[in-house]
């Protein structure tokens, strides 16, 4: 159970000359703060990189020069405003098809040329939809605007459009506390994904709602995890690399 189990299944991946691949995707950055400092301190403490989904609208200079000198960090595009636009009782998304495709698409378009000007070469063009939902129908045509990779949340469907780089195990407690998750649980599914030989396990946080529970959790991971022989963690420049050519 829970920490022991996840330890038990990196000693196991190691005997058998596994590498256990993972990466790590942070959401709704918009500016500096003690929060994302903290990320990063994190970060470059155990070397472990960290893919930040900006939300283009209102982010701007002031993200860009924090992160400028980070070589832990880069960035990926989380929708354009990170509005609502499904109606009430729907679950919410801003990528529906509840508007025009052209307009979401234009959207999209408008937010990618921002943030590749805001932190060029840090910027990878993997779309990152808020609350992790995008319309089916959309993804055939995020080719056409530049976007080369999609990063949802769960299992990787078989048949998308786009590459795809998914997160699987999510830090907080949205429906509950709020706060971070039970660390003996978040370790459990890890391990469960590790059983599922699964190519490459995502860790998803979102740095200004953590709570200690979560800091301390993710402390704790990287530090059993981040110079571990049976581990790698991926950088979002590497995981595009697989998409290029
Ligand atoms: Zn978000």
């Amino acid at each position: 159970m829970g920490e022991k189990r996840f330890r038990q299944a990196l000693a196991r991946a190691q005997e058998q000359g596994k590498q256990v691949r993972f990466w790590w995707r942070d959401d709704d950055a918009v500016a500096p703060g003690p929060a994302l400092d903290e990320l990063i301190e994190l970060a470059r403490k155990y070397r472990v990189p960290v893919t930040l989904a900006v939300i283009p609208a209102p982010a701007g200079e002031a993200l860009a020069e924090r992160v400028r000198n980070e070589p832990m960090v880069s960035c990926a595009l989380h929708g354009w405003s990170h509005e609502n636009h499904a109606g009430a009782g729907e679950k919410k998304q801003e990528l529906g098809a509840h508007r025009a495709a052209s307009d979401v698409l234009g959207e999209l378009s408008i937010g990618l040329t921002k943030l590749e000007s805001l932190f060029g070469p840090s910027f990878h063009p993997m779309l990152v939809p808020p609350w992790n939902r995008i319309s089916p129908a959309l993804v055939p045509h995020l080719s056409g605007i530049g976007i080369r990779a999609l990063s949802v949340f769960g299992a990787e469907r078989p048949d998308a459009a786009l590459p795809l780089f998914n997160t699987h195990v999510d830090v907080m407690d949205w429906h509950g506390t709020r706060g971070g998750r039970d660390a003996a649980m978040l370790f459990d599914e890890l391990a469960d994904w590790m059983e599922r030989d699964w190519p490459l396990i995502g860790l998803l946080t979102h740095h200004l709602v953590h709570d200690d529970a979560a800091w301390q959790f993710l402390d704790r991971l990287f530090c059993l995890t981040g110079e571990h022989p049976a581990c790698i963690w991926l950088g979002c420049e590497v995981l595009m690399t697989a998409c290029e050519g």
